[in-house]
């Protein structure tokens, strides 16, 4: 991590709404490095020594959130392992309970930009959930255990964002369409915070 504070931009919507898509699109042309919760806990869960492996898999075929001490330090961790300056954080904070642990954690230690939101038909995200399950080999895109998600989405992350949008903090992107014009989107909010610096 650079000596300078970090920025963090968060990166919210529900499962499939395009958030890994577009963070892997933005850190190809941008200065961002994209830290995925989702794809760091599944990295932990899936290291044969780890003692945590166990908790975290059950907690992702349920669509549940995994306890926020896990996955800030996973947070904390690979930040500090990276030399960047500019974070997307995808996936994070889902609930008000990772808030408060991630604020416990990094308070004052990062710059919030904004709430990156990916907003999107709740059909059209289980649709490509699905689509991705064929190939993607996660425990958690299948038709149950999506069911799950979505619930959890609906009473716990969205009320987070709910929150977020009261602090004028949420970018709102509609994220129904296709890659190339939900970049567009993207591209142009970024540029507005970088103009706003
Ligand atoms: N998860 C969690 N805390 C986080 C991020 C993810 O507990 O901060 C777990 C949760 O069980 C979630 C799963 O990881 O359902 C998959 O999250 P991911 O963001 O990878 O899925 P996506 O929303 O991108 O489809
Ligand atoms: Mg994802």
């Amino acid at each position: 991590m650079a000596s300078k504070k970090p920025n963090v931009i968060f990166v919210l919507g529900g499962p499939g709404a395009g958030k890994g898509t577009q963070c892997a699109r933005i850190a190809e042309t941008d200065d961002y490095a994209h830290l995925s919760a989702g794809e760091l806990l599944r990295d932990e869960a899936a290291k044969p020594d780890s003692t945590l492996g166990k908790e975290i898999n059950e907690h992702l075929k349920n669509g549940s959130i995994v306890p926020v001490a896990i996955t800030c330090k996973l947070l904390e961790n690979a930040m500090q392992n990276s030399d960047k300056e500019n974070f997307l954080i995808d996936g994070f904070p889902r609930n008000q309970d990772n808030i408060n642990g991630w604020q416990k954690a990094m308070d004052g230690k990062v710059n919030i930009r904004c709430v990156l939101f990916f907003d999107c038909d709740e059909q059209v995200c289980v649709i490509r959930c699905l689509e991705r399950g064929k190939a993607s080999g996660r425990t958690d895109d299948n038709t149950e255990s999506l069911r799950k998600r979505i619930i959890t989405y609906n009473e716990s992350t969205l009320p987070v964002i709910q929150m977020y949008e009261k602090a004028n903090l949420v970018k709102r992107i509609d994220a129904s369409n296709d890659v190339d014009t939900v970049f567009q989107d993207v591209q142009s909010v970024l540029s507005s915070i970088k103009s706003s610096n």
